[in-house]
């Protein structure tokens, strides 16, 4: 099936999803005497309820969703969407004040009843759990702890929200309503059991060991794994996968790294990680021998999708480079002959992770790298600062439209080279990104 296909068919049944409450209100008995308002309330505090279930379903790492939609899209649309269910479920309470300024007094928890306690605490939950996302850095929350607490505040704000609809009984009395709700509230409780339990128990049949550890260029550390017990796994150059390292497989602590061998032998798995916080700062000390769990493949990125292109245009900031080493591996352990011009942006000319490497590739392929150097070195006679569309002008092919962009390093970069190329001449639907950021 075509991906865009599967991306219609995905949407769909997400939009189903969504709107399923608005089904229950609508095959059950109407409460009778109920104006107006009130039910509009009611309606948009289930969508935001269900749209907020509906959350956990891009980043639950399904098979169909990973290899339909790019992950960072996905978390985009986790975080954007989440957003939006906020507006709708402070709406619900905000419409019924204004309504009827008496139902204020459910707003003490120590008086009003059981069920619109649980409102209230739904709600509160779904507030910290927005803004301890949206404000996670200024808040000083570590990525680990917040993460923890993010499902926390989840779990809380579903749960307690249908102990709110329930206790209310307004929209739960006919057995097809009560079939619905049970029906929603499985589907999404069953996208933490498959991230939390059926994938971990998944890939802890299928162990890594660290053969070792090498240091590069620019802080960074390339970690080869042998799997333990089974065949390893195949993946394609350019996608990644989640690391637990030294952890159970049902540890939560994990990190998302491209592969960095070439896709022709994955009984010899490559990562390449930079030194930049509390785990990636550990990664030199990590022993041979080491357990490893890699959850993956996941994304895609990559070239593969581009069969029928003239030549690629690939764009590495940093430790984006790593995707490209195992496209590049990939394309010459395959032969590839077409041309591929690469922008690399470094900080200093001896921070250029893989500087060597990419020297030697440029003899096994029809490769070109324009290195673009923040701070040069004396005599340096190359590309200077960032890559802007005065570089990209000074270097790109006149048929530049034809050829694949792939782009791939933190947001700042991203930010600035994708509307760069726009403007030398590439169309958006010939950019395919990689975002090296999350959350
Ligand atoms: C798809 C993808 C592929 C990546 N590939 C590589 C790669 O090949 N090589 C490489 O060096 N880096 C890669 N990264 C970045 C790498 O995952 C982070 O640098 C690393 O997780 C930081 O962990 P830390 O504990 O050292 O840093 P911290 O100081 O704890 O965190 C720094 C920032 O990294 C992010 N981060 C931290 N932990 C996680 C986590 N568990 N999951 C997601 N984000 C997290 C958060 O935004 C955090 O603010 C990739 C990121 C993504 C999203």
């Amino acid at each position: 099936m075509r991906r865009t296909t599967r991306a219609a068919i995905g949407l769909a049944v997400f939009a189903l999803l969504v709107l399923a409450p608005l089904l229950i209100m609508l095959i059950g008995p109407r409460p009778p005497g109920r104006q107006f308002w009130r039910e509009f309330s009611v309606g948009l505090g289930y969508i935001g309820l269900s749209l907020m279930g509906v959350q956990l379903i891009p980043t639950a790492r399904l098979p169909f969703v990973a290899e339909t939609f790019p992950m960072d899209t996905l978390y985009y649309f986790h975080h954007r969407l989440s957003l939006v269910s906020l507006g709708f479920v402070v709406a619900h309470p905000l419409i019924l004040f204004f309504q009827n300024p008496y139902t204020l007094r459910l707003l003490n928890i120590f008086t009003a009843p059981g069920r619109a306690r649980a409102g209230v605490l739904a709600l509160l939950a779904a507030v910290l759990l927005i803004i301890t996302s949206v404000r996670r850095k200024p808040l000083g929350f570590k990525y680990e702890p917040w993460k923890a607490l993010h499902g926390v505040f989840a779990i809380l704000a579903l749960v307690l929200a249908f102990v709110h609809i329930f206790g209310v009984r307004y929209h739960t009395s006919a057995p097809a309503q009560q079939v619905l709700w049970i029906v929603l509230a499985v589907v999404w409780a069953g996208m933490l059991v498959y991230l939390r339990v059926l994938k971990p128990l998944s890939i802890s049949g299928q162990p890594y060991e660290v053969r070792e550890v090498l240091p590069e260029r620019g802080d960074a550390w390339t970690v080869t794994l042998d799997p333990v017990g089974h065949d390893g796994l195949s993946f394609q150059a350019g996608q990644f996968a989640w690391l637990k390292v030294r952890r159970s497989a049902f540890s939560i602590m994990e990190h998302p790294f491209s592969f960095s061998s070439s896709e022709a032998h994955y009984d010899d798995l490559q990562f390449t990680i930079r030194e930049l916080g509390d785990f990636t700062s550990t990664v030199k000390d990590i022993p041979p021998g080491s357990r490893v769990y890699v959850d993956g493949p996941y994304g895609t990125f990559g070239a593969d999708a581009h069969t029928d292109a003239p030549g690629f245009v690939f764009l590495a900031g940093g430790v984006g480079v790593v995707p490209f080493r195992s496209i590049l591996r990939t394309l010459a352990d395959r032969g590839d002959e077409r041309p591929i011009m690469m922008f690399y942006g470094s900080r200093t000319w001896d921070e250029v992770i893989f500087r060597e490497e990419l020297e030697a590739m440029q003899e096994r392929l029809n490769l070109r790298v324009i290195h673009v150097l923040e701070r040069p070195p004396e005599g340096w006679e190359g590309e200077v600062g960032y890559i802007t569309t005065e570089v990209l002008d000074r270097h790109l092919p006149e048929d530049r439209a034809e050829w694949p962009c792939l782009l791939c390093g933190p947001l700042p970069m991203l930010n600035a080279v994708e509307p760069a190329l726009q403007r030398a001449g590439v169309p958006m639907q010939n950019i395919h990104s990689e975002l090296y950021e999350m959350a």
